[in-house]
């Protein structure tokens, strides 16, 4: 029996995953440390792993720094404030527990950096795809991630010199900005599948390609499934951090009012639904809903391209139409019209009729669903949270640990 310490990021899309992959590992006797905030508190003891609340960052962390997703430099500068002052507690209390391997999701930098730091094996839990500049350019990412650069350039110099204090604090090396939201481990576990993930021979043997970690949610939220019937099944969700997009939502309930499809939309825990006015009878709208009981029903998923949602549609052959609303879902979106398993719709062009055409078409060439199930049969088939243990275990061996 070996022990670890996970340090990870308060948002969904960083957590899920890593949450049948804990359970697995206590559940192959290994004693586990999660360290997060407040709101993870039940689900992370559910996996049998001990919690432990982290002293100078809370549930609003991303929120409170403004934080969304859509500026990589701002993300990339706050996540090393935070760093260079969580660093002396997080080693302090590393040393004192002695762990034999830490886990650490690629954007929890400080994970990365204690293990660096004390010299002890590291495993990074990826929830994003990788990327790199000629896939960048390929994709069409890479302007508007130019532009951020130029505008935010007091960011990038206070990451720059962050970093570069960090480096002589503890002589070690910090990712560059590129690697930085995206950082790799002794191995690193990506929850893609070496089909989805583009260029796939360009990365290194030590990123573990497992596919989606998925397992049954015990919490369904009180969802009425018995008001489903028989009509097909659109699911509707912009996830769980930009999702305050009102017109997107009232395009939605313009597109499909009184339509023969039966709508579920997940509107997120901050939009108030009766301000979206009156919902048709064909339509149920929650803040937030048991996606993967939803998606196993679903005909067709309108997704902004969250990696982890994306994936959990494909897992069940679900046909997506994408409506990104950063960079890095763009990318994502791009990916799954090149495989054929969806169509991509630009924010500023979605409108009620344009949103039911586009359904239209998807829900009615058969080759989106046969595109999505080839695409779902590799994610399935990469192993997901068992082969992530098989390969942290893997991992363990060649580093001496039992
Ligand atoms: N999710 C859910 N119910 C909802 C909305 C989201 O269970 O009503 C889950 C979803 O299954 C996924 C995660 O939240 O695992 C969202 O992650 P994703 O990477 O798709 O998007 P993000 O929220 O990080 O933008």
């Amino acid at each position: 029996m070996s022990k670890a310490i996970f340090f990870n990021v308060p948002t969904q899309g960083h957590v899920n995953a890593t949450l049948p992959v804990t359970t697995e590992l206590v559940q192959r006797g290994d004693n586990v440390i999660y360290c997060l905030t407040e709101n993870y508190r039940a689900k992370i003891e559910a996996t049998g792993a001990t919690f432990r609340a982290y002293d100078l960052i809370h549930d609003d962390y991303f929120e409170k720094s403004g934080l969304d997703g859509s500026n990589p430099l701002l993300t990339a500068r706050t996540l090393t404030k935070t760093s260079q002052k969580i660093l002396p507690g997080l080693i302090e209390m590393v040393r004192a527990e002695k762990p034999d391997y830490i886990l650490h999701d690629s954007m929890c930098p400080w994970g990365g950096l204690v293990a660096k730091a004390l010299k002890i094996p590291s495993v990074s839990s990826m929830s994003l795809l990788m990327f790199t500049p000629m896939l960048l350019i390929k994709s069409g990412a890479l302007l508007p991630m130019m532009g951020k650069m130029l505008t935010n350039f007091p960011n990038l110099r206070q990451f720059s010199k962050i970093s570069g204090e960090i480096k002589r604090t503890y002589g070690i090396d910090v990712p560059s900005f590129a690697d930085f939201l995206n950082s790799t481990g002794t191995i690193t576990i990506n929850y893609t599948s070496s089909v989805f993930q583009p260029s796939i021979e360009s990365f290194s043997k030590t990123i573990k390609f497992v596919g989606p970690s998925i397992a049954p949610r015990t919490d369904t939220s009180g969802f009425p499934f018995d008001q489903l019937g028989t009509k097909p099944l659109i699911y509707i969700s912009l996830g769980t951090v930009i999702n305050q997009n009102q017109d997107f939502y009232r395009q939605s309930i313009e597109a499909f009012r009184d339509s023969d499809y039966q709508v579920v939309m997940s509107v997120g825990q901050r939009t108030n639904i009766a301000s979206l006015g009156e919902i048709p009878a064909n339509f149920i709208v929650r803040n937030f809903v048991p996606q993967l009981d939803i998606l196993q029903r679903a005909a067709l998923f309108i997704t902004h391209a969250g990696l982890n949602s994306v994936h959990e549609a494909l897992y069940y052959n679900v046909p997506l139409v994408l409506v990104p609303q950063q960079v890095e879902q763009n990318y994502v979106a791009g990916r799954v019209e090149e495989l054929g398993s969806g169509v991509k719709l630009p924010n500023n062009q979605v409108m009620a009729q344009r949103l039911r055409e586009i359904a239209a078409r998807v829900l009615s060439d058969p080759s989106f669903r046969q595109n999505a199930t080839k695409v779902g049969e590799s994610l399935r088939n990469a192993g997901g949270y068992k082969r992530a243990v098989d390969e942290i275990f893997a991992m363990k061996t060649a580093n001496g640990i039992r």
